[in-house]
């Protein structure tokens, strides 16, 4: 079923890869009765969804239907097929994975397939390449002194894996060439042009992992002042800036363990700042704070701090921030460093202990638009401006009130100051709230409608029923299967997910009747197969009373396949109808015994 491995290195693979491990390394996970349960990271979750099962070894989110094992978990995450989830896993565990050749009339993969595993692999060559050169007693020693003279030490050096192009158009190139690297891949990757020129020359080079060590990306920033200051790898199936921050890996634990996240815009703010031990701070990649950085901040983070630059596009791009921060429930803070300094200049002249205060000293969304609004107030004296200053900010309550973050009490205290300040009377606010607050749920619901649509047809009717049952009990019950194999074969089911489920269910059962679902998903390569399997398999467990159930579906398979051979062997057509009729007629639908 997995197509290049065989069957008992896949299950040996699965075996050696904890599910509450390796789903705990892509969010957070926390104990619930005999379960784990996180924020679902494949719908938008405002409660943790995802339910990890350690004795089962499956995953199941009770909202938007996700499920699987540990390989359809890494197959949705990072959208790999189940081959290339086999090889993640496998190397992650340390266990060499022999290919078996692929059948007969079985293709390949086409060749335009990026694999991401393979990018992960020649991003890791490039970066040991960058550090090396970086190393190079010679080639190296200018971009050496100038990390010195920046204040940053060999130690972050080594962490923060920092390298460097050299002033060549092409010799990353030649040798991955000389390495028996394929072109086409270092393309792929972003490392060359289409041209065929490296992409990164004289820059030093900051290695992007993601979360769980791998390397998604580089920055690059010039040496000569020539070009752009900062470049980043293209978008690549591994790397998206808008999804992706810097230093997540090394911030990690520090970040769930404070509960805070700190986010900061440069590379070298990030670095200086776990230099100076601050270890719960990250880095956007040169673009403003998206939803999606939102989205991965919250399955480490209860609080996230923007810090700034005090210059007025640092200003701007915490302004930005908010509104996707309100409505990802996230808890943030606003703090810009005095004194028009970056964080790392900060940190070099004042020190830990004020840039920690600063840190705690961030104040929240209200009141920063507040001070924002007011500030407006002062500068701005034309009507205009009073005005979109108050339409910004009465915005900002209302996408907050929707999202569920403000209080009763705390909205009334709001009304209170905009009136003062405005001297507009309370009423008068509260009613441009409310149409906001409308606009809002409009929005909101027409995105939920549109996120539907997740449904598995399981077919209609009672034959339809009686298949589901059967698999349903097995997946609980599989010693039943001893009953159900002297009856019936996987051909009888006509439901198309139900016939596959129940190929890989008697397949699977016919050589170890004790299989748990485990070994049943490490066959199933589709996701929405995986799904289907933890869905049947749970919907069945709630339902229990196995043995009867089961009677209940085979008897009802059993008159469905003599009714349809009575019918069969009619050739007369008129007498066809009177058959069918009389069948029907007699089959009461509601007495069959089953659930
Ligand atoms: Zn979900």
């Amino acid at each position: 079923m997995a197509g290049m491995f065989d069957n008992s290195v896949v299950v040996q693979v699965q075996q050696a890869n904890d599910i509450v491990d390796v789903i705990g390394e892509h969010i957070s996970l926390k104990k619930k009765g005999r379960e784990m349960v996180g924020m679902c990271p494949f719908h938008d979750d405002h409660r943790p969804s995802l339910n990890v099962s350690s004795v089962k070894q499956i995953f199941k989110c009770f909202a938007c239907g996700a499920g699987g094992d540990v390989f359809k978990f890494l197959q949705m995450r990072e959208n790999l097929t189940f081959p290339q989830a086999i090889e993640r896993l496998a190397e992650r565990a340390g266990i060499k994975l022999k290919r078996t050749k692929p059948a007969k009339g079985q293709s390949q993969k086409p060749s335009e397939d990026i694999d991401p595993n393979k990018l992960a692999k020649v991003n890791a060559w490039a970066a040991k390449y960058f550090q090396q050169n970086l190393h190079d007693e010679k080639k190296g020693k200018q971009t050496r002194d100038y990390l010195a003279q920046r204040q940053i030490t060999p130690e972050s050096i080594k962490k923060w894996q920092l390298g460097l192009a050299i002033n060549s158009p092409d010799d990353l190139l030649s040798t991955a060439k000389a390495d028996k690297i394929p072109v086409k891949l270092l393309e792929q990757a972003g490392l060359i042009t289409a041209q065929h020129q490296d992409k990164f020359i004289n820059r030093l080079m900051f290695t992007i992992t993601d979360v769980t060590g791998r390397v998604i990306g580089f920055g690059g920033r010039t040496l000569d002042e020539t070009g752009a200051k900062y470049i980043n790898s293209p978008t690549t199936p591994l790397f998206d800036k808008s999804n992706s921050v810097y230093g997540l890996e090394q911030a990690r634990h520090q970040i769930v363990s404070t509960g805070t996240a700190v986010v900061v815009e440069g590379y070298t703010d990030c670095i200086m700042a776990h230099q100076f031990g601050c270890t719960n701070v990250i880095a956007t990649l040169g673009t403003s704070f998206t939803a999606g950085h939102g989205r991965i901040l919250r399955r480490y983070a209860k609080k996230v701090v923007l810090l700034f630059d005090s210059d007025v596009a640092g200003v701007e791009a915490a302004n930005r921030a908010l509104d996707v921060c309100l409505s990802q429930r996230i808890d943030i803070r606003l703090a810009s460093v005095p004194e028009g300094k970056d964080p790392c200049d900060f940190l070099l002249t004042a020190g830990k202990e004020r840039f920690e205060q600063l840190v705690n000293d961030a104040v929240d969304v209200f009141q920063f638009k507040w001070n924002r609004l007011t500030a407006s107030f002062g500068s701005d004296d034309t009507l205009a401006g009073k005005r979109s200053a108050i339409e910004e900010y009465l915005q900002t309550i209302a996408t907050a009130l929707w999202a569920g973050n403000v209080s009763p009490i705390d909205r009334g205290l709001i009304v209170n100051q905009v009136s003062k300040i405005i001297g507009l009377d309370g009423k008068q606010i509260n009613a441009e709230l409310n149409k906001r607050l409308r606009q809002a749920q409009r929005t909101a619901s027409y995105n939920a409608e549109n996120q539907k649509g997740r449904t598995v047809d399981y077919g209609q009717g009672l034959f339809a029923t009686a298949q589901r049952e059967v698999l349903e009990v097995l997946l609980n019950e599989p010693k039943l299967f001893e009953i159900v194999k002297q009856k019936i074969t996987a051909d009888l089911f006509d439901v198309p997910i139900l016939r596959q489920i129940a190929a890989i269910m008697f397949e699977t059962l016919n050589t170890n009747i004790d299989a748990s679902l485990a070994e049943m998903l490490a066959k199933t390569e589709s996701v929405e197969l995986g799904s289907s399997l933890v869905e049947l398999t749970q919907g069945g467990e709630e339902k229990g009373n196995f043995k009867a159930r089961l009677t209940g579906a085979l008897n009802a398979i059993d008159r469905y396949q003599a009714q349809k051979s009575r019918i069969e062997t009619i050739e007369d057509p008129s007498q066809f109808l009177r058959k069918v009729y009389e069948n029907t007629g007699k089959e009461n639908p509601h007495n069959v015994g089953m659930v």
